[in-house]
């Protein structure tokens, strides 16, 4: 096939590319490094089965030649409010991403009779009253709230999707990325598993918001990426959920990561640190991403993290 994925320098995007061209198939990366980075795939610079394009998917965009598939994976993603790249200093960009964006690639997946893949997101259930989250649930989200930007617009992409497949009949899927960590995520995006990696490799204590009561599913990106391909290959419409059902609190999460990396530094306790609507518990139901991919995630956090390291020590210089 030639896929073309969207937001092809960023973490996930370009562990797609990786993936897509093991498999065998021609891809084509798309880009306007507002948050990726040329870093992540210049490894694929002398493949000849990969082409690149800097363009802002939110504008008109053009491919040359035959498409079979789209992934739309390009939008800020990081909820943290001090990142220069987290989607609360790029509102715009974001909402454009998610609603342009998704209709460009909508358009092109149309008129080239191909798959369309949507990247959506755990944030569309906001700050969730029920758990773990099916896709059955529908969420609880504020439109006028500060993660509205990112949470609308996903939730926006999502009905403009499910949209083109029951009125135009594109073949489309949906999606929704729980937590995710590995290599070639941001250092500086201001997440959970970058700022806590970093501090611990540096020797200091590991900044842990609020209480750290507060729970998240961490899923090994490559677990993540295999999921996300077996959705491409299936013929499934509705939304699916990927991610790791291994609940943990932040703390908790905050002391594995201390005991792999054998930091003595310890954690402090960030109590107005934590950013509005940031949701207290999350963890997928991924019954039906078994049910119908026969998909599990495979790789424990301990082990996920110490796969991540080796990235963190090159960026931070430390070997
Ligand atoms: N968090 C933390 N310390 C940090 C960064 C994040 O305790 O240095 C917490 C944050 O408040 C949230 C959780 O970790 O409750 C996960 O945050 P992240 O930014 O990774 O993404 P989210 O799951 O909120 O989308």
């Amino acid at each position: 096939m030639r896929i073309l994925i969207t937001g092809a320098a960023g973490f996930l995007g370009s562990h797609l590319c990786d993936h897509l061209l093991a498999d065998g198939h021609h891809v084509i990366g798309m880009d306007n490094f507002i948050t990726g980075s040329p870093d992540n795939i210049a490894h694929l610079a002398n493949n000849e089965r990969f082409e690149f394009y800097k363009r802002d998917v939110s504008n008109y965009i053009f491919v040359p030649g035959k498409v079979d598939a789209i992934l739309h994976f390009a939008s800020p993603a990081s909820p943290n409010p001090q990142s220069k790249s987290g989607y609360f200093n790029l509102p715009i960009q974001t909402m454009k991403a998610g609603a342009l964006g998704t209709h460009n690639c909508l358009g092109i997946a149309r008129i080239q009779n191909a798959r369309f893949l949507l990247a959506s997101t755990s944030e569309i259930y906001g700050d969730p009253e029920v758990h773990p989250q099916a896709e059955t649930y529908a969420g609880n989200v504020d439109p006028v709230g500060t993660r509205a930007v990112y949470d609308e617009a996903k939730r926006f992409a999502e009905s403009l999707t499910m949209a083109y497949h029951r009125f135009h009949g594109v073949n489309t899927s949906i999606v929704r990325i729980f937590n995710t960590y590995g290599p070639r995520m941001d250092l500086e995006d201001g997440r959970a598993l970058p700022n806590l990696l970093k501090q611990a490799l540096l020797g200091q204590p590991l900044t842990v918001y609020g209480d750290g009561g507060q729970t998240r599913s961490f899923c090994f990106v490559d677990d993540l990426v295999d999921g996300i391909v077996k959705l491409l290959y299936s013929d499934e419409h509705l939304p699916v959920n990927i991610g790791n059902p291994v609940e943990m609190s932040i703390l908790q999460f905050a002391e594995a990561i201390n005991r792999v990396t054998g930091s003595k530094a310890g954690i402090i306790f960030e109590e107005n640190s934590r950013s509005a609507r940031d949701p207290q518990r999350r963890r997928p139901d991924i019954t039906r991403a078994h049910e119908l991919l026969n998909w599990n995630p495979n790789v424990d956090l301990e082990e996920g993290i110490r796969r991540t390291i080796p990235f963190f020590k090159q960026k931070l210089e430390l070997e």
